[in-house]
């Protein structure tokens, strides 16, 4: 009696829970949706890809995991205000600093997170990593300080060229040896920080190769020349890959991360995992708590991967990119997709019972870099499913 009581009170407990929970994610989801379509509409100023699949190696059950990824955040300067699209103001930094902090969340080492990306390994609940690029002067100015006074771990992805010419913008090897020694951790970003998938006229891909080598390499040499540690993370220049070069970071057995936002995947494909930018536009904090909240889709497959638009492709026509998902908590009837200049777009399902949908811009993506992006909110109340994919256009 007592038990069939039991079981009935609850039943009707979860009832309301349900009901409760689905409003609660029905209102989020409507916040959410604001959210990403105001980042995507700003995205496109700051931003700009062609071809093949694949992605998990081995597969995860996204059902019994507790948390099946991480957020790494992306910064470049700190209080400079003459660089809008990649400066975040000291008060939102701040802001998100203590936001984490009163949250619990855990800021792990990048390396950690790749590790466990890796292995296939669960993480904690609410693990979030720092990186920082290009080794700016206000890394060292702003950015260290805050982080070394919380005892928090960080990554700079360092281009060496730019900190080996003394330019004034950019900090030296004794204040990251200094940094090394509390907290910071330095990786190679390359020495020249150039266009690194750009083939000079009359450059043969033997010859592209051979150069890329050299510059990827003399940033490994001079970061272990002057920090004494060898570089086993990657980061794109302005977060343009595409396969070749992709293929190339990875002979050199380094683990990459691209711009392109969203969490990093248990089983995530190490050639080019995401990351949230985190520029003034993309860094108030109700986008902000979204973002390290956020849930990375069980990608299976995504086709095409490499994002350069080259030819032969129809110039008069956005690319066709097919998105096959595990099973997840997502509530995909509520996905929603997004392209960069060209607001939201509706996926045409493919499979719907085994999740593969395609996505298609109705116009023409613009010169540059560009973004397919889509969210879809999960059972647990408030957290959203995100996948990005980026484009790259001559
Ligand atoms: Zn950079």
């Amino acid at each position: 009696m007592v038990v069939e009581r039991l079981i009935k009170w609850a039943a009707l407990v979860g009832r309301v829970g349900l009901v409760a929970g689905m409003v609660a994610g029905l209102v989020t989801s409507l916040a959410t949706l604001v959210i990403v379509g105001a980042t995507f509409n700003a995205v496109q100023a700051g931003e700009r890809q062609n071809s093949d699949a694949m992605i998990n190696k081995a597969p995860v059950n996204h059902n019994l995991l507790k948390e099946t990824q991480a957020v790494v955040l992306m910064y470049h300067h700190f209080g400079v205000e003459k660089h809008a699209s990649t400066n975040i103001r000291l008060s939102q930094f701040d802001a998100h600093l203590d936001y984490l902090e009163k949250e619990g969340y855990e800021i792990w080492p990048l390396r950690k997170i790749v590790k466990y990306v890796e292995a296939n390994r669960v993480f904690p609940a609410r693990v979030v990593a720092i990186t920082i690029d290009d080794a700016y002067k206000s890394v060292f100015t702003e950015a260290y300080p805050r982080l070394k006074k919380r005892g928090w771990p960080f990554t700079v992805f360092v281009a060496s060229d730019g900190v080996d010419s003394h330019f004034p913008a950019y900090m030296s090897w004794p204040q990251m040896r200094e940094m090394q020694d509390n907290g910071a951790s330095f990786e190679n970003h390359s020495a020249s920080h150039d266009y690194l998938i750009r083939v000079m006229s009359g450059e043969t891909e033997k010859q592209w190769q051979v150069r890329i080598r050299a510059d990827i390499l003399k940033a490994q040499r001079r970061i272990e020349e002057e920090l004494g540690r060898s570089s086993t993370l990657f980061a794109y220049p302005y977060g343009e890959y595409n396969t070749a070069l992709a293929t190339l970071v990875a002979e050199l057995g380094l683990r990459a991360f691209g711009q392109q936002s969203g969490p990093v995947g248990l089983g995530a494909d190490t050639r080019s995992m995401p990351r949230f930018p985190m520029a003034e536009r993309f860094a108030e904090m109700a986008d902000f708590k979204q973002k390290v909240a956020s849930l990375a889709f069980p990608v299976l497959a995504v086709q095409p991967w490499d994002p350069l638009l080259s030819a032969p492709v129809n110039p008069d026509a956005a690319p066709q990119m097919r998105l096959h998902l595990a099973k997840s908590s997502a509530r995909l009837a509520q996905l929603s997709c997004f392209v960069s200049g060209q607001g939201r777009v509706d996926v045409k399902w493919l499979d719907r019972a085994d999740r593969l949908f395609m996505l298609q811009a109705p116009q023409p993506l613009q010169g540059g870099r560009s973004r397919y992006n889509c969210t879809a909110p999960s059972t647990q109340p408030g957290r959203y499913y995100w996948f990005s994919h980026l484009w790259i256009s001559n």
